[in-house]
């Protein structure tokens, strides 16, 4: 209904989008009259009738008129016709949204009539950031849609296949118009079997706790796993990174009370990539620090099936630099070592004599039970009773505790402080200036 500037506005978009149109006014613009015939539209000319709705399916009102405007939304309604009356949002059941038009990509921005001046930045901002090559590369992946559904029908590579072929080499080729070298790469793709079905592992180090310590490839591989393992060092926080429908599986380990045991996990890991599934092995801090990384990736390697590893923050850095505690210092140390704490046969086994530099930082991870024997050891191998120790618990977490002592007292604090794991241990002279580094304040500080 109506036939000036804005009808011929909404005229344009509903032939683009292949509508066809009969538009009811005693007048109409030189335009609109042209429009309809070049797309064999009707012209009713006269005023408007409730029985000029009857063979519509969509309803524009677009008169100059209000009170016609306010009669047709009514009578639309009334015969359940979708509506739309031009800047008139609560008379509307449709809306014609702001698009970036990529055809046959389609990107459609609406603030639902709160703000046509805001959809309008906000798609100058989407099409400066979608080239204009996306189309293309849209009929590309259009063209070749059924033909990969043949090769590989189950969903999960299938999915994987296409993540990396439009985002990988062969759509660089087609978004450069080199579209034949892209498909001869693409059939090249679909030929190699073997690699289209299997899956996929990666090992993410998730970082000490604190989620925005984890690496940008981390959130990315945590967003396209289908699986993701994960244990007790991860906090719920990143697991929830994981794409909502990601299966997640509890492998968590606790001292002595191992819930999965490790060559359940390793193989696990291979079964679920022999599915097709992409899967993500998270584990606490660094894959490659104390983590058994190394063995979760043998057995993958032996069955040939493609894995990466993503490093992470290791408890060290991260508890370190939240404590306020330099691991090394040009005055006080000038190495770290990091160093494995647990009880094997009742003992902390190491070379004790090799602990005696007093310019290097000791960390013992896993050092919680061990504690008395680490500290009575490096005493009995000659390190003064008065040497700092810090032992932070849950570092990094809102929940970070940090206790301070000397390899004198420290089991006797830790005794009557109970910390809660997991815990670290910091041992040398750069433990001295958590006091005047520490940002987590005094209240966190025993
Ligand atoms: N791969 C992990 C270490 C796994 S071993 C990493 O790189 O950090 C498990 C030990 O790490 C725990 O016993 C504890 O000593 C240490 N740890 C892990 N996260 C910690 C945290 N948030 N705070 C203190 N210690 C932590």
């Amino acid at each position: 209904m109506g036939g000036g500037a804005v009808a011929t506005r909404k005229a344009r978009l509903l032939l683009r989008a292949g509508a066809t149109l009969t538009v009811v006014s005693p007048e109409i613009s030189r335009e609109l009259q042209a429009m309809l015939g070049e797309h064999n539209g009707v012209w009713q000319r006269g005023r408007y009738q409730e029985s000029d709705l009857h063979s519509a399916h969509l309803v524009v009102a677009a008169t100059p008129d209000t009170s016609v405007n306010e009669q047709v939304y009514n009578d639309a309604t009334r015969q359940s016709k979708l509506v739309n009356v031009v800047d008139a949002p609560h008379l509307c059941t449709f809306i014609f949204p702001s698009i970036v038009d990529r055809d046959p990509l389609l990107i459609a921005i609406s603030s639902s009539g709160t703000s046509p001046v805001l959809t309008r930045i906000l798609r100058r901002k989407i099409e400066a950031m979608v080239p204009a090559a996306y189309g293309r590369l849209a009929s590309f992946a259009g063209r070749f849609r059924q033909l990969v559904k043949d090769k590989i029908p189950s969903e999960g590579p299938r999915r994987l296949f296409w993540e990396q072929t439009l985002e990988g080499t062969i759509a660089e080729q087609v978004l450069a118009g080199r579209e034949e070298e892209a498909e001869r790469q693409l059939h090249a793709r679909l030929g190699d079997t073997e690699a289209l079905h299997s899956g996929e592992v990666y090992l993410v180090g998730a970082g000490p706790g604190d989620p925005d310590l984890l690496t940008f490839k981390a959130a990315r591989l945590l967003q396209s796993a289908d699986v993701v393992l994960y244990d007790r060092l991860v906090s719920a926080a990143i697991v929830d990174m994981a794409r909502r429908d990601a299966e997640r599986i509890y492998v968590g380990k606790r001292r002595a009370d191992h819930s999965v045991p490790q060559t359940e996990i390793n193989q696990l890991l291979v079964d679920l990539a022999q599915q097709g599934k992409r899967v993500v092995r998270l584990k606490g801090g660094d894959p490659f620090v104390f983590g058994r990384g190394g063995e979760e990736i043998e057995l993958l390697a032996k069955h040939r099936i493609p894995f990466q590893v993503v490093p992470g923050i290791t408890a060290a850095n991260g508890a370190a630099c939240y404590a306020g505690i330099p691991l090394t210092h040009r005055d006080h140390a000038q190495s770290v070592r990091f160093v494995a704490g647990y009880l094997k046969n009742d003992t902390v086994e190491h070379d004790w004599t090799s602990f005696q530099s007093t310019t290097e930082t000791l960390v013992f991870y896993m050092g919680l039970l061990g504690l008395p024997v680490i500290c009575a050891q490096l005493q009995a191998h000659g390190r003064s009773p008065d040497t700092p120790v810090a032992l932070v618990e849950r570092g990094t977490t809102l929940e970070q505790k940090v206790l301070v002592g000397t390899l004198a007292n420290m089991e006797e604090k830790v005794a009557q402080a109970q910390p809660a794991a997991p815990t670290l241990i910091i041992i040398g002279d750069v433990v001295r200036l958590h006091e005047s580094l520490s940002w987590f304040g005094q209240a966190a500080t025993e």
